[in-house]
């Protein structure tokens, strides 16, 4: 019971820092994975063989010529499961158009994702990375950190990188000039040990700037029966972030959140509203 995640609770006047309202334009690349994390909802197995074909992506195409890419965005998010067969060069021209044809920061892949193409295609993580640069992405996505604590990784996603191998990876991206990003991830029953070990490993993050609160959502994934997080264990999340690093901004994702609950989301620390404002699937 010593490690219980404790909420404190606070007066709605001592609200920290402001609320910065990000539009965001979501691609989604695709929404098979063959990784089979457990509270993933593209974790579905696909057949690679007989009469069910992994369909080809059209992420390549949307980019050319997709009619949202010609609105205004304060970030581009591109992020979605592990691609069957698409090589390394398709993604990095897809983010190339993207990039040439909107002027907004642009979140692309993840760690786990560098990772796969680093294996497939023998290609150093380095050089993956620099192309990810050069392709006009400005940061790595924060996917494959949910939660860095290995014990729960193999219980939960065996085949992931480790946390040392999402860390490993994160670094280079900050020497080759992408920023940093990192999430968390709320499961029921999160405990305030499993988030000291998470801190741990974000500490060697030199330009982390943003944290990424994700409550669990259980819908579609193989751990629907254990519910979704309560929300004083959201909450309490946010308040042990914003003691262990005041300087970082924790970003949350408000679609089709309540206005009094943004407000609670306010006073606890939250800075960085995410609103989709389109997508491209
Ligand atoms: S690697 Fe990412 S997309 Fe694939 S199953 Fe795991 S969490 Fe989902």
């Amino acid at each position: 019971m010593e490690d219980m995640l404790r909420y404190q609770p606070i007066w709605p006047e001592s609200a920290q820092a402001g609320w910065n309202l990000i539009q965001m334009l979501k691609i989604t690349t695709t929404r098979s994975c063959w990784m089979r994390c457990r509270f993933c909802d593209f974790s579905h197995f696909v057949p690679m063989i007989d009469d069910h074909p992994v369909p080809s992506l059209s992420l390549l195409q949307a980019s050319q010529s997709h009619p949202a890419l010609a609105e205004a965005y304060d970030l581009i998010k591109i992020r979605g499961g592990l691609s069957f067969f698409e090589p390394w060069s398709y993604f990095r021209s897809a983010i190339r158009h993207v990039h040439k044809r909107n002027s907004a920061p642009i979140q692309a892949l993840s760690a786990v994702e560098v990772q796969h193409f680093h294996r497939v295609e023998q290609k150093p993580v380095q050089e993956v990375l620099e192309e990810l640069l050069w392709a006009g992405a400005t940061s790595l996505g924060p996917g494959g950190s949910e939660l860095l604590v290995d014990s729960w990784r193999e219980e939960m996603a065996s085949l992931r990188l480790s946390s040392r191998q999402w860390l490993s990876i994160h670094k280079i991206a900050e020497r080759v000039g992408l920023k940093s990003q990192a999430s968390l991830m709320v499961f029921p029953g999160i405990t305030e040990e499993q988030i000291r070990v998470h801190f741990e490993i974000f500490r060697e993050l030199k330009s982390l700037s943003v944290i990424e609160v994700k409550p669990f959502r259980c819908l579609g994934t193989q751990l629907e029966i254990m519910g979704n997080p309560h929300l004083l264990e959201v909450l309490a999340t946010i308040q042990l972030i914003k003691k262990s690093f005041p300087h970082v901004m924790v970003a949350m994702n408000i679609d089709n959140l309540s206005r009094d609950m943004c407000e609670l989301l306010q006073w606890h620390g939250v800075s960085r509203a995410m609103v989709t404002k389109d997508v491209i699937e």
